[in-house]
């Protein structure tokens, strides 16, 4: 029987050492420490794709480079506003996320532990909100908002916060603030590192109500960033097939 110590320095010595990634949502595990020519071996992307990497926090993807420039892979997810939504008492709440928990983001999660890996994480959001007792009523949607019918849910929100970390959730979240004057509140964190030492931390928060420039005004995302991201949601086959109807 593992005691939680062990298991604990399990998840953060898997944390630190390999983690689990997806490459066009094939699930490999790689070195934390790695390069870009060795992501693009491991996922055996063909030469005419490129890889975009979805970065910690809401910060936008990055395009990774192949070369041998160093790269440090960490997962990473975000609970933080709603646990912030819920203490300061909002009503009612729809989580969209169709991630599970890894026992590595146990150190990060909020009302996570070690034994919800595995669990989807809207429902470890919903059971915390529950032992809070605050009398939030939290709506877990298991699937992301580029998924239309989780994006027509949204149109029921008084107020949006975005913690997506992709161009093409921003780009929905865009359409909302757009066509449905819904508020709509962008977060992204950066986090530096050089050696393996944090150098900086870096927050940005980006307002979209009617009157204001959109994210794409405003340089956040790209059509060439959104279309990456559709490219990496869909298998070869599919692109292909798409292409081919024009
Ligand atoms: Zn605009």
């Amino acid at each position: 029987m593992e005691t939680s110590n062990e298991a604990l320095a399990r998840a953060e010595e898997s944390r630190n050492h390999t983690v689990k990634i997806y490459i066009d949502r094939v699930e490999k595990i790689s070195p934390a420490h790695t390069t870009g020519i060795a992501l693009y071996n491991l996922g055996q992307v063909p030469n005419e794709y490129v890889l975009f990497r979805e970065m910690e926090g809401r910060r936008d993807d990055e395009l990774v480079q192949k070369t041998n420039a160093p790269i440090h892979l960490k997962e990473w997810e975000h609970s933080a506003v709603a646990e912030q939504l819920i203490r300061l008492g909002v009503g009612r709440l729809s989580e969209f996320d169709s991630q599970c928990l890894e026992a590595s983001n146990t150190t990060r999660v909020y009302g996570s532990g070690l034994k919800d890996a595995g669990q989807p994480k809207v429902e470890i959001i919903r059971r915390h909100s529950d032992h809070i007792g605050l009398g939030t009523n939290v709506t877990a949607v298991d699937s992301d908002i580029t998924q239309r019918a989780s994006a027509e849910l949204l149109r029921d929100c008084d107020v949006i916060f975005g913690c997506t970390d992709d161009e093409l959730g921003r780009s929905i979240l865009c359409r909302m603030a757009t066509d449905y004057y819904i508020p709509v509140f962008d977060m992204g964190v950066k986090i530096n590192s050089k050696d393996g030492e944090i150098v900086s931390v870096e927050g940005r928060v980006t307002t979209l109500v009617p009157g204001t420039a959109c994210l794409f005004c405003r340089g956040r995302i790209t059509a060439e960033g959104v279309s990456a991201n559709v490219i990496a949601k869909h298998s070869k086959a599919q692109i292909d097939e798409l292409r081919q109807q024009g």
